[in-house]
């Protein structure tokens, strides 16, 4: 086995991973080290991590149906709560059915590859998730991968009627905006299917949290797949998939990640039920965040590093060398400041990153020490 040379290479290359010895994440702030940071590093958009509400939920099941699913979703796993959680998903994104998953990346292997056959193309942007992008490579089809957001290099690409365009909602490592209006005309044209892939849209984006499409004015009914998921902006973890009826019968056959994993424990169905419940009349929290976005954008807007175009919680700065990065997440640090430090494969090379991501769980002070201590360390 060469996974050791593998290893050293990554090692030679300044790009090991390790895991922080995190103690505990609680919203806004992080305790590792002893100490207390305020956290630019999660995903928790809307703070509902730690939202009482969802606790409540998640405690109550546990009581009425005990902390694990005990099976496959076929075998005896799928439950009341679990029909309830689809149920009000359906209603609130206004698809015919949906399908739940344990985690956005087994659900999107098993959409694509159950999908998608050797007569299909896969088109895919490139910036694309590794779940999608993975899948892709893996499934029959071939993959094609189009230049990030750029419709004319898709375009170039299509050929009618055989296969699935897939995009991302809000592009995790970025956070722009795929280009909707135009996915979804090209798509139609072109007589192939679209899939959406939610994750950062869903909860922070559109009338009542609906996502991306909701942002642009698109009825879900415009794409044939919307994927999204629970870790993000609902704050708890898990996925779905939700589409026409008969889609999701096929996939309850077809999706392997479905059909061979054990189904979501009770706790987390309901707490996901109440984040969504939360989700749909949280306009003030939505609103809150917005105005943390333009602050820390305004902020910034004057320092030396390149701030991404971006609308949503995601407020990449792209520093370009791995090492520089990294030392800057780390002088960060020190200043009681805790921001993800991403480097390849992640993103492309000589685009290594500080991805910083705000909350509806920070104060308008939390924003203002942020942008001190990068004044500080740039
Ligand atoms: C996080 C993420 C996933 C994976 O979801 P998990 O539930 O964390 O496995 C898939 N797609 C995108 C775009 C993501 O950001």
């Amino acid at each position: 086995m060469l996974f050791n040379l593998s290893l050293a290479d990554r090692e030679a290359a300044g790009l090991t991973r390790r895991l922080a010895a995190i103690d505990k994440v609680a919203g806004r702030l992080l305790h590792a080290n002893e100490q207390t940071y305020l956290n630019f590093a999660g995903n928790d958009y809307l703070g509902l991590s730690q939202a009482p509400e969802l606790r409540l939920a998640a405690e109550q099941a546990a009581r009425e149906y005990g902390v694990g699913a005990v099976a496959s979703p076929l075998v005896v796993g799928h439950q009341a709560i679990h029909r309830a959680l689809e149920a009000e998903l359906a209603d609130w994104l206004g698809v015919e059915a949906v399908l739940l998953f344990s985690s956005g990346f087994s659900a999107n292997q098993a959409i694509i590859k159950a999908l998608l056959t050797k007569d299909h193309q896969c088109w895919q942007d490139k910036l694309n998730h590794a779940s999608l992008q993975e899948a892709g490579l893996l499934s029959p089809a071939r993959m094609r991968r189009f230049a990030h957001n750029d419709m004319a290099s898709l375009a170039a690409r299509l050929t009618p009627q055989a296969g699935l365009i897939i995009s991302e909602g809000v592009f995790s490592m970025d956070g722009d905006l795929g280009n909707w209006p135009e996915l979804v005309a090209l798509a139609e044209q072109s007589r192939n299917w679209l899939m959406i892939d939610d994750a950062h849209g869903l909860g922070v984006l559109g009338h009542q949290g609906r996502g991306t499409l909701s942002h642009f004015g698109l009825a879900t009914s415009r794409v044939q797949i919307m994927m999204g998921t629970f870790g993000k902006a609902l704050g708890v973890g898990g996925a779905f998939v939700g589409g026409s009826r008969a889609l999701i019968d096929y996939l309850q056959n077809y999706g392997r990640g479905y059909v061979y994993s054990t189904h979501l424990p009770p706790p987390q169905a309901a707490a996901i039920l109440a984040a969504v419940r939360l989700v749909r009349r949280a306009d003030d929290k939505r609103a809150h965040l917005a105005g943390l976005v333009e602050r820390f954008r305004q902020g910034v807007a004057s320092l030396p590093c390149e701030l991404l175009p971006s609308i949503t919680a995601i407020q990449p700065l792209v520093i370009g060398e791995e090492g520089r990065t990294l030392a800057l997440a780390a002088r960060l640090q020190e200043r009681g400041i805790w921001v993800g430090a991403i480097r390849p494969p992640t993103v492309p090379t000589g685009s290594a990153r500080l991805r910083i991501t705000l909350s509806a769980a920070h104060r308008p002070g939390d924003i203002d020490a942020l942008i001190g201590a990068l004044q500080d360390s740039l």
